[in-house]
């Protein structure tokens, strides 16, 4: 009880000040993440294009701690966080598979310019470093790591300067947002040679120049991310992004930077 009132002290005034606590410490073990969603201003709705990563021909992602496909992960993630945003009022929220459908990574991105989306996010789990055998359960044996945890956001200096200042923009709300509700920002350690932190901002990385590209952050037409949201060998975050809880305070960070890229 006294823990739940903390956090939501600690909650309101990250809402209020700029520079309020960075969440994170007690990721993921504790149960500490801010639950703020988005308000409808009387506006149109903001047209979010949420993609599933994977899910694409045999492309069916990692395999977690858990022994779940990510594939599946991000398809349920993606139907709670478009359900959960579109119950606010201030977003139109696409999902780009679910229904048996698998479109490549090329028709997701085509599918979002024709539908008018102005932010694409492409949800992920990532994996890092190397595991080791654990069993979550008797008779499942899976791979597990707890040596780095953490959301990473992915972002590329692609395109015409326009476009690379609307998603780096979109980029860093969004580290912000995360970092605000509690969730802890992934330090990089394992992506040396692949991404490099933007602007000091913990968690929010972009792609080497020379590195073959992230698709859908080289072709895609509006603002454009990629989250990874938690390490997929760590037990911990695998069973905390199964909670309804954390899936409720996500949706309400995505949406919170959405609103603060566009505005
Ligand atoms: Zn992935």
């Amino acid at each position: 009880m006294r823990a739940a009132f903390v956090s939501l002290l600690g909650g309101v005034l990250a809402g209020l000040t700029p520079a309020g606590p960075v969440g994170g410490a007690a990721w993921p073990e504790e149960a500490w993440l801010w639950q703020a969603l988005p308000e409808a201003s009387g506006q149109r709705p903001v047209r979010l294009y949420l993609d599933a990563g994977h899910g694409s021909g045999d492309n069916t992602g990692n395999l977690s701690a858990l022994c779940e496909p990510e594939e599946r992960f991000t398809l349920s993630l993606a139907t709670d966080v478009a359900e959960t945003l579109r119950a606010t009022g201030a977003f139109d929220v696409l999902v780009s598979r679910g229904d048996g459908r698998r479109p490549t990574y090329r028709e997701r991105v085509d599918e979002a310019t024709a539908w008018g989306a102005e932010l694409f996010v492409s949800l992920h789990s990532d994996v890092r470093g190397r595991a080791s055998e654990w069993s979550p359960e008797p008779g499942l044996s899976c791979p597990r790591s707890r040596h780095a945890p953490g959301f990473s956001v992915l972002t590329a200096d692609e395109g015409d300067d326009a476009l690379a200042r609307a998603r780096r923009r979109f980029a860093l709300a969004l580290g912000s947002t995360l970092r605000r509700t509690g969730f802890l920002p992934y330090d990089g350690k394992h992506y040396a040679g692949d991404y490099e932190l933007v602007d000091r901002s913990p968690g929010v990385f972009r792609e080497r120049s020379g590195r073959d590209g992230i698709f859908v952050l080289q072709a895609a037409s509006m603002p454009s991310v990629v989250i990874e949201t938690h390490h997929a060998l760590d037990d911990r975050e695998a069973r905390r992004f199964r909670e309804p809880e954390t899936r409720r305070a996500f949706a309400g960070a995505v949406g919170r930077a959405a609103l603060q890229a566009l505005r």
